[in-house]
């Protein structure tokens, strides 16, 4: 026998799964339909050229972090960036979760805030939304009350149903993990922020148990990236430095995050035309046999009424549309999710939908 064990409380683990198949129309993993200006590729390839590669790169990728702070209006030292959000939502569980400790979560969501909370060795405590998916606040807060975590995730917008969180509800969650005995972390994970009407940012303070969580992955067209960062109170950026790997940004990436700053207006604009194509793809699920839920993001969750979950995904995929399958997945019996894509992509989505549900 030469495989070596893996760890007890990892055995019956599951990993995290998106099939990325060779197909015309890729609606399944929330990207961003189209590529990042060129004139930025054009500014990346010529600093590229100018790197010092024979040397690390800036341990505290300070440019980088003082021009995300600019953006919004904070100081550089309450800006931790890593690789992809994931990444930053790993540094904060490995510097607040951890045996013995439990992270609270309220599902569905996305599943990397348990999955990651569980390779730490944290308790994962799991509870329900209510049946169309918004925050139960009385479950939510005696789950709180009961289980004490030190880490509570909301997801605003929320991946996969795509419903925003009320700021009613982050500010009853915050003031309850923030009165526990031992105060709580409260993290909003906004990698689809920018596609929604509120920003948890508005409620950031050094006294208070709250970050916020970002990604260029989607708005920003720069998935290929992986760069992600979290604003949040000084004295927590600085446990988080402390945690993650030295030079864990290459010079490349610290190069394209800051570059890819200079397009505010065309991320915005980008933007703006996803949600007008989210709108009319909405409106053409109005239309047919499917129930769809309320979307803050750059994505929909609908729900076939007259054939299952699984047979729509497959007779789109028959048709070279690939969307993300959720049918199976708990508490999401029958769901899929598409991204909205281009215009032509999403019509390509909509006339496969027709046919299929024909
Ligand atoms: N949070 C949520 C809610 C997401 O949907 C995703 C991407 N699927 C991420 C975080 C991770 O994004 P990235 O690591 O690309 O920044």
């Amino acid at each position: 026998m030469t495989r070596v064990p893996v760890r007890d409380d990892l055995r019956a683990l599951e990993g995290y799964h998106s099939p990325q198949v060779d197909v015309r129309v890729r609606l399944n993993t929330n990207e961003a339909p189209g590529e990042p200006p060129a004139a930025w590729r054009d500014a990346f390839a010529a600093e590229l050229s100018r790197v010092a590669w024979h040397r690390y790169p800036d341990r505290a990728a300070t440019e980088l972090r003082a021009e995300i702070a600019a953006m919004h209006g904070v100081g550089t030292d309450q800006v931790f960036v890593a690789n992809g959000s994931n990444e930053v939502l790993q540094t904060v569980l490995l510097t607040f979760a951890g045996p013995g400790r439990t992270v609270a979560t309220f599902e569905p969501t996305y599943q990397l805030h348990a999955h990651i909370a569980r390779l730490t060795g944290a308790t994962v405590s799991e509870t329900d939304r209510a049946a169309d998916f918004t925050l139960d606040l009385e479950a939510a807060l005696a789950a709180i009350a009961r289980d004490r975590p030190t880490v509570t995730f909301l997801c605003s917008p929320n991946n996969p149903t795509g419903l925003v969180e009320p700021a009613e509800h982050v500010r009853a969650v915050l003031a309850a993990v923030a009165m526990l005995p031992e105060p709580g972390l409260l993290v909003v994970d906004e990698a689809y922020g920018q596609f929604a009407d509120w920003s948890a940012l508005d409620l950031l303070d050094e006294e208070v148990p709250l970050v916020v969580t970002r990604t260029f992955s989607k708005t920003w067209s720069m998935a290929g990236t992986r760069l992600g960062y979290l604003v949040g109170p000084r004295w927590l950026v600085a446990e988080l430095d402390k945690v993650v790997l030295p030079y864990h940004l290459d010079s490349a990436k610290q190069i394209a995050g800051r570059l890819a700053l200079r397009y505010v207006g065309e991320m915005n604009e980008r933007v703006e035309q996803i949600v007008a194509e989210r709108e009319r793809i909405q409106r053409a699920f109005d239309t047919l046999p499917v129930d769809h839920f309320p979307s803050g993001a750059n994505f929909v969750l609908f729900r076939p009424r007259t054939m299952s979950g699984r047979q729509v995904w497959q007779g789109l995929l028959d048709r070279s549309v690939l969307i993300r399958d959720c049918s199976s997945w708990p508490r999401l019996d029958d769901c899929l999710r598409v991204t909205i894509g281009t215009p032509e992509e999403n019509d390509a989505f909509l006339t496969a939908l027709q046919e299929v549900l024909s």
